[in-house]
């Protein structure tokens, strides 16, 4: 069930789901806040307040983002073939520059991000890459081969990533405007 409230004079959604977990959780994956609680959990409206300037910011910086998207265009001219031709010609390039050695990389549908990589060493992209500007193609690619040298978005991580990508703030949002921009086709 859909229910609204207001943070701070912003109007927020979420939808409430009871599963077999011990601790509740807040998820906003893919736009849309998301409470997770165990069954029987008494008080969301709780988990809300306590979290409420985490919400705040995140849906702030998604309406803003939907905004942005507005003056985005998609890639139509690119097939499926050739997005995996510039996935693989730059996860060669990142990995010989990073000096790491990835496993399988796999194209697939994914529901809630651009890319993976599993502690197997694979690197997972998503379909829908090809509708976007090749810059930010690659960006998604150093990313994920960034991860094979940091798994946790840390300090340590940014600075790799920074390193290829000095725009690389930029880069996540513009990931995040196509990302509301697919959704909105
Ligand atoms: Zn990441």
């Amino acid at each position: 069930m859909l229910t609204k409230t207001i943070i701070d004079g912003l109007e927020v959604e979420y939808n409430i789901v009871h599963r077999k977990i011990k601790y509740p959780r807040l998820e906003l994956k893919t736009g849309n806040l998301l409470l997770v609680v165990p069954k029987g959990y008494k008080n969301p409206e709780k988990l809300i307040e306590e979290h409420k300037e985490w919400i705040h910011n995140k849906i702030s910086a998604i309406k803003d983002s939907k905004e942005r998207s507005k003056g985005k265009k998609l890639n139509l001219n690119r097939d499926e073939y050739a997005l995996r031709e510039l996935l693989l010609f730059s996860v060669n390039k990142f990995s010989r520059e990073l000096n790491v050695k990835p496993n399988r990389v796999t194209l697939r549908n994914m529901r809630s991000k651009w890319g993976s990589c599993s502690s197997k060493k694979n690197l997972n992209f998503n379909k829908l890459l090809k509708y976007l500007p090749d810059d930010l193609v690659k960006y998604v690619v150093l990313h994920e081969i960034a991860h094979l040298r940091e798994k946790k978005h840390d300090e340590e991580f940014w600075k790799i990533v920074s390193a290829k990508f000095v725009n690389y703030k930029e880069k996540e949002k513009d990931l995040m405007d196509y990302w509301f921009l697919i959704q909105s086709q």
